[in-house]
């Protein structure tokens, strides 16, 4: 699962240890939808459930979040942010995440919105596009 050259999942081209890995161990906050989203996707990949739920908004957070471990993710693709910025308080993200299942390849076509509240970027919910 681990890239041998130790590149993030989210695509960014940039070192897991130095993108979306901070966020996942507490070390540091997202600051824009953007990053959020990029850091959720990877925590998906890696199964960190812990971070998802941390970053879900209580209202639309599921009370039990059980992430199939048969899943293959393959790469995130960032469509379209619209606000989501440091000094901004709402913003949303269209993105494309393919993965596959037992072999099967699908893709995920979403608008996620986000809110930040008290400094903390949070994923709200999503349109399937
Ligand atoms: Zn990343």
């Amino acid at each position: 699962m681990s890239d041998p050259v130790g590149l993030c999942y989210c695509g960014s081209g940039q070192l897991f240890a130095q993108c979306c890995n901070r966020f996942l161990l507490g070390e540091a906050v997202a600051q824009t939808a953007e990053q959020l989203m990029r850091s959720r996707y990877s925590a998906y990949v890696v199964l960190n459930t812990r971070y998802l739920n941390s970053t879900w908004h209580p209202s639309t957070r599921p009370a039990r979040l059980d992430l199939d471990a048969k899943v293959r993710w393959l790469g995130l693709q960032i469509k379209n942010i619209q606000a989501g910025s440091k000094t901004d308080q709402t913003g949303s993200v269209e993105f494309v995440a393919r993965y596959k299942i037992d072999g099967r390849a699908y893709r995920m076509h979403e608008i996620s919105q986000f809110v930040r509240q008290e400094m903390q970027w949070l994923y709200v919910d999503g349109s399937r596009q």
